[in-house]
């Protein structure tokens, strides 16, 4: 059984424990609800350290309003079981008081990353983001920090957080874990229902599709991403937020297309939103 944290003295005691014995520490924040993607996650960090420590932590700071932070999956026994199975050394599981002694706020700017697609559609969501992992280095004080490129822009937005606050963490990406259709492995794909399920797989196909157009047969960039969005709305789900080509790193708009690009996409189907990215 991998060991089990609440309150940062707790995890503090055990941290301090592995660095005096000269071990070096990779940490995996997460916020639950874990699946085969979150694990892919937990592996790549033993590949990079000796001890592996996860969060649990349903960050409030995050979410607006009109979302879903209640109703958010909340499965700690299944994703304690499945942490022990992939080795991790220890789950940390934090209080929002002790992760937000003043009362759960952003309090840190997220950088130029966080400027539309998810930072359009959800204001204060990528302040949020950047708060708690913030507030999660700050005690955790990891060598490496490994962050899944399902969510592209949060990645990009890390890793500005992390040369703008100067934290000495090597941020590692990796690449999205999907199920045998394509579709990208979420905690909230469990909300879908058997025929959003079936629906949901057209998400990565369109994507894949568009960039093979771009790519292959250099159709124009806005024409492709029209015609992205409308295959989207076609196949039937309920909106399209976007559907969008960025420079890898810095996330600035593309009007053409050139290597390493990424499309990204956001879809709304009933009160689930599913998000999906690709290097072009
Ligand atoms: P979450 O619990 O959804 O906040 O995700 C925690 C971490 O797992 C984040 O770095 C996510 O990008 C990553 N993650 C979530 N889903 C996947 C996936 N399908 N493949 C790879 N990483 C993922």
């Amino acid at each position: 059984m991998t060991h089990q944290f609440t309150t940062i003295k707790e995890l503090r005691d055990t941290l301090d424990h592995w660095e005096s014995a000269g071990e070096s520490l990779a940490f995996v924040p997460t916020m639950g609800a874990l699946h085969a993607g979150h694990l892919t996650l937990v592996a790549e960090a033993k590949r990079h350290a000796k001890r592996v420590i996860v969060s649990i932590f349903v960050n409030p700071t995050q979410f607006g309003p009109q979302e879903d932070f209640n109703q958010y999956p909340r499965t700690v026994d299944a994703d304690i079981a499945q942490l022990t199975e992939a080795g991790a050394d220890g789950v940390w599981l934090p209080t929002v008081e002790e992760i937000y002694p003043n009362g759960p706020r952003a309090t840190l700017k997220a950088g130029t990353a966080a400027e539309g697609l998810e930072g359009a559609v959800r204001p204060g969501h990528f302040d949020g983001v950047v708060t708690v992992v913030a507030r999660l280095f700050e005690v955790v004080r990891p060598k490496v920090a490994l962050f899944g490129e399902k969510d592209y822009q949060q990645l990009c937005v890390i890793r500005q957080m992390v040369e703008a606050q100067k934290f000495p963490v090597d941020i590692i990406a990796v690449p999205t874990i999907r199920e045998e259709d394509g579709l990208a492995m979420s905690s909230r794909n469990r909300y879908l229902s058997p025929t959003g399920r079936a629906l949901a797989t057209r998400i990565n196909q369109v994507l894949r599709h568009s960039a093979y157009v771009m790519k292959t047969e250099g159709r124009g960039v806005a024409e492709t991403l029209e015609k992205a969005e409308t295959l989207l709305q076609d196949a039937g789900f309920d909106r399209v937020d976007y559907v969008a080509l960025r420079d890898a790193t810095t996330l600035a708009p593309l009007t053409a297309y050139k290597a390493g690009a990424r499309l990204l996409v956001a879809v709304r189907l009933g009160a689930t939103r599913l998000i999906d990215n690709i290097e072009v």
